[in-house]
């Protein structure tokens, strides 16, 4: 029996256990997981600390005996793979062991990255596990904070901001970059966003870099205080801590000889990685991004979900392919909407569009009369058929937008008008 082995147990690890099954393979599969938990979604780790969800909502793929008897898995969990030997197809837990696969799929997903300069710290907070989530939502039971620090100015970051700010914190939200959302906004959408948070009484410190960080302990060694230094020389005292300053690409299992890596696992349309055998899948790995043609990290839910299906698929002797995904971004917070679609460093004709009454706002970038990205502002509901359009132009589908896609953009407030330009017929 031929046997397999997928290391991390997240949205991509998950959803290749499901598709080798569900290719009717037999083969044994060993997952390795650092975690004792279920396979959860980071997504939700910010509700969970803001107290709109419940612990098991994170959860959302069942308990592990109830995955393991549908997937008829042997679940290694609280069991860390130190390192893969894909020459040998074994793999080396932390304890030692070894163990030997047919086919591997590495699901090792991404850590939040700690810059040496905050290294030190004890009472910084992160924000990308359950162990985050849970950390946060306690230290908050525990202490009634008055002022909060964000470093990140990133989906995350702002999440984490609409909590704190919700339970009355002097939130103020500092970035290296000039403005909010700096992969996914253009420069106006992002100072409409930054005025709205201005007038929330959110305050913001871009544009410099945050040089490192300095704790205060109370009589009991706890941290009392944390004061963080601004590369202007401005200098932030706070209460919280919480560094989103990004993430990284767990693939320190790897040997770079064996499997070629870059930023992340460079992987084919197949999911397969430079060695035989080796398929990789989600935010630990590079796939192809639509726009550039090159290959890039999209650390999104569904973009890992996708992976995971097709690596999953063609482990289990299937012939499955993706042919990538376009950088994309869609969060709520503070009541407001924003969805960011394509990479938003390419520059054009930019065509705008505010709604009269809906008070909704979509700035479009056309290059050759053709949509190359959008922002769109409280209207979530043009974001499918728009990414839809997007798509469908990068596989060379030029094209209108269909009737029913058009009936929908204009019920959902669209002028006439404005879906021609961005079908390049004005
Ligand atoms: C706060 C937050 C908000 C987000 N918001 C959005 C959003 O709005 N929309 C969106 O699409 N995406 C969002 N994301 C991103 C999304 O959650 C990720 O893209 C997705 O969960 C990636 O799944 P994954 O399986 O690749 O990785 P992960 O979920 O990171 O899973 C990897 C697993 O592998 C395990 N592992 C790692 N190394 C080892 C090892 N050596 N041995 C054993 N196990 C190991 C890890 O413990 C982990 O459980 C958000 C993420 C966060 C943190």
């Amino acid at each position: 029996m031929e046997r397999f082995a997928i290391i991390g147990f997240g949205c991509a690890g998950y959803h290749g256990l499901r598709a080798i099954r569900e290719a009717g393979c037999s083969a044994r599969v060993d997952v390795y997981s650092e975690t004792a938990l279920p396979p959860y979604n980071p997504m939700l780790t910010t509700y969970y600390t803001a107290g709109r969800l419940p612990y098991e909502g994170l959860f959302p793929f069942g308990t592990l005996p109830e995955i393991a008897r549908e997937y008829e898995a042997e679940l290694l969990t609280g069991t860390r793979v130190a390192k893969v030997d894909a020459k040998a197809r074994a793999v080396t837990t932390a304890d030692g062991t070894r163990r030997e696969y047919d086919k591997l799929l590495v699901a090792t997903g991404a850590t939040a990255f700690v810059p040496g300069s905050f290294a030190h710290l004890r009472g910084a907070f992160c924000m990308r596990t359950v162990e985050d989530a849970v950390a946060l939502h306690d230290a908050l039971e525990k202490r009634e904070y008055q002022n909060a620090v964000i470093v990140g100015a990133s989906m995350v970051g702002i999440k984490v901001a609409e909590l704190l700010h919700k339970r009355g914190c002097q939130v103020t939200l500092a970035d290296m970059a000039p403005h909010i959302f700096a992969l996914a906004a253009y420069p106006e959408v992002s100072e409409m966003i930054e005025a709205r948070l201005r007038k929330l009484g959110i305050e913001l410190a871009f544009g410099q870099a945050i040089t490192g960080a300095e704790e205060t302990l109370d009589e009991n060694g706890q941290v009392k205080e944390t004061t963080v230094r601004l590369a202007d020389g401005r200098e932030l005292k706070t209460e919280l801590l919480v560094l989103n300053i990004g993430t990284r690409a767990a693939t320190g299992i790897l040997d770079p000889k064996e499997v070629q890596t870059d930023r992340g696992i460079l992987v084919n349309e197949r999911m397969e990685t430079s060695a035989p055998g080796v398929y990789a899948a989600g935010d630990c790995c590079q796939g192809r991004e639509m726009q550039s043609g090159g290959q890039m990290i999209i650390g999104l839910w569904a973009n890992a979900a996708t992976q995971g299906r097709v690596a999953g698929r063609n482990m289990a002797g299937g012939s499955a392919e993706t042919d990538g995904n376009i950088l994309h971004n869609i969060t709520h917070f503070l009541d407001m909407d924003f969805i960011g679609l394509g990479d938003n460093r390419l520059t054009g004709e930019v065509r705008t569009y505010q709604s009269p009454d809906k008070g909704f706002y979509i700035q479009a970038v056309l290059r050759d009369g053709r949509a190359a990205g959008f922002n769109i502002l409280d209207n979530y509901r043009v974001s499918g058929i728009l990414k839809a359009h997007l798509i469908k132009l990068l596989r060379g589908q030029a094209g209108p937008f269909s009737p029913e896609q058009r009936g929908q953009l204009i019920r959902c407030g669209l002028e006439p008008a404005f879906i021609e330009a961005l079908e390049g017929k004005k």
